[in-house]
């Protein structure tokens, strides 16, 4: 098959992650006979350098004709006292929207090789732990009304959270089309005890899943209570699904759990397969051109596009094996270096990674 994805290096490290990522496709590709074909656009301070624009026409004209997005990071130093409609951030608030992507996909996964590096006691997470927690990303409170005032108690301010029978559906079949290619079990998170918003958010779920999905179990757990389960017994979740602004601070705490940002992939789903993959970290402009960032999150979100957009299940399970196999040998690079262990640059892991497929 032919996979033609649209790579976005962004700035900072975002051209070293993004070159490891690509070794380990073309890896993939020789190995299981397929024909990726990569062409870069610019996005973030480098676009904006090169014509004034953190998100050109060019890249999304480039996106919307691949099959796929793997972006590196933007921002840096430089752009950093650019007005906020100019920042290289911009960039991606706007491709996201112009490829109509409603949903956030975080997992949050503890490496048994890197156990020690999670903030947990040991025996909580020395069996490794992997959290994937699908967040709606263009509705609730975030983009609710809003409003001030000043009334009887002096100033006031107000948000609303609000959802619609069809975002929550939406947002639950990214979910459910994880959970079946998983162990067909999902978690919902709200808090229906109180929130009317939540009462229909439960009721969707529910009856979005026996109707559609009736192989997946579907249990309701209340935010606070998820937010206490992540710290006490993370290894008991799965698939995650929840509202905007609860995915925001649930994925944070669960990303926190494995101690190692250099190591977590991201991606954003609309309707169609087209996605847009990426680390959950930034353009670490402080590591930038040594050769010495982690290339791990960015070749994991590789592996997620190969899954989620291609339905390359076995290509996918292909990378996750390569790089256990890179960890469990010793390799590491210098944010999760350890004693006794030995120290790779970017370059390296990436070779090693796609050495291991
Ligand atoms: P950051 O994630 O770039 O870096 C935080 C720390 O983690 C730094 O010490 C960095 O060296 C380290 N780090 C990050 N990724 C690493 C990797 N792969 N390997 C090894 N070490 C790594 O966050 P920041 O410093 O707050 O932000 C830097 C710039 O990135 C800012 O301009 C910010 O706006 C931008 N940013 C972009 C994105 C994105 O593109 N999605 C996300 C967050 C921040």
């Amino acid at each position: 098959m032919k996979y033609n994805i649209a790579v976005l290096d962004g700035d900072g490290i975002g051209p070293e992650i993004c070159a490891g990522a690509i070794k380990v496709l073309q890896k993939v590709g020789q190995k299981f006979g397929h024909e990726f074909t990569f062409s870069h656009y610019p996005i973030g301070g480098c676009a904006i350098d090169l014509c004034g624009d953190p998100l050109p026409q060019e890249t999304i004209d480039g996106c919307l004709a691949s099959d796929s997005v793997l972006l590196g990071a933007v921002g840096g130093y430089k752009w950093d006292n650019m007005p906020v409609d100019k920042r290289p951030e911009k960039g991606l608030l706007r491709i996201r929207k112009e490829l109509g992507l409603y949903s956030n996909i975080r997992p949050a996964k503890l490496w048994k090789a890197l156990a020690k590096a999670s903030p947990l006691k040991y025996e909580l997470v020395k069996d490794g732990v992997e959290i994937i927690i699908v967040r709606e990303l263009t509705g609730g409170i975030y983009f609710g009304e809003r409003g001030t005032g000043t009334g009887e108690d002096g100033d006031y301010a107000w948000d609303t959270e609000k959802y619609s029978v069809k975002e929550i559906e939406r947002i639950t079949r990214i979910a459910c089309e994880l959970a079946v290619k998983r162990g067909k079990k999902l978690v919902s998170v709200d808090k229906a005890n109180v929130l009317e918003s939540s009462r229909l958010w439960r009721k969707t779920v529910h009856e979005y899943c026996a109707k559609n999905y009736p192989q997946i179990e579907v249990m309701d757990v209340l935010v606070d209570n998820m937010a206490m389960q992540i710290v006490k017994n993370p290894a008991q979740f799965d698939v995650v699904v929840t509202s905007n602004i609860f995915g925001d601070i649930l994925s944070d705490e669960a990303a926190q759990v494995t101690g190692s940002i250099g190591m977590l992939a991201s991606s954003s789903l609309g309707d169609t397969k087209r996605g847009l993959y990426e680390p959950i970290h930034g353009s670490a402009p402080d590591i930038a051109g040594k050769d010495i960032a982690n290339p791990i999150a960015t070749i994991l979100a590789a592996a997620m596009m190969l899954r989620d957009s291609f339905d390359l299940v076995q290509e996918y399970a292909a990378i996750e094996i390569a790089v256990q196999k890179v960890l469990n040998e010793g390799w590491r690079t210098a944010d999760i270096m350890e004693d006794g262990k030995k120290q790779v640059g970017c370059r390296e892991m990436s070779r090693l990674i796609a050495e291991q497929i």
